[in-house]
């Protein structure tokens, strides 16, 4: 294997394992394999990367998830929200919520 140098700091980097690393927001992974220089910057080769991913993923199939239908309520469409979720979330039917598109099949909701 070639070595690995720093963008940063021009310095070899070696592989560690880190503590935890958040790979994906709000999933954040234990033991995970990266590379790091003398001053402590950190890179993952594409393998270390592609791992990461394949735990995250692994992570999201087992978290807890509601499949709904969409319905229509005059001109605007309506999701319900799963008591559960509402009970998880804290919401109420007064809470103010934001919608964050992200890409063309997937939005966020926040709550406000
Ligand atoms: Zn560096």
């Amino acid at each position: 294997m070639t070595a690995i140098i720093c963008g940063k700091c021009r310095q070899e980097m070696q592989e560690v394992e880190l503590e935890q690393y958040e790979f994906e927001e709000g999933i954040v992974l234990e033991n995970v394999r990266a590379m790091r220089c003398p001053q402590g910057h950190v890179t993952f080769t594409e393998e270390q990367a592609q791992e990461m991913e394949r735990r995250s993923e692994d992570i999201k199939k087992h978290a807890f998830r509601f499949v709904r239908s969409v319905s229509k309520s005059a001109r605007s469409l309506v999701i319900r929200i799963p008591a559960d979720l509402a009970k998880h979330l804290d919401i109420n039917e007064n809470s103010k919520v934001e919608m964050i598109p992200l890409g063309k099949k997937k939005f966020m909701i926040e709550v406000k």
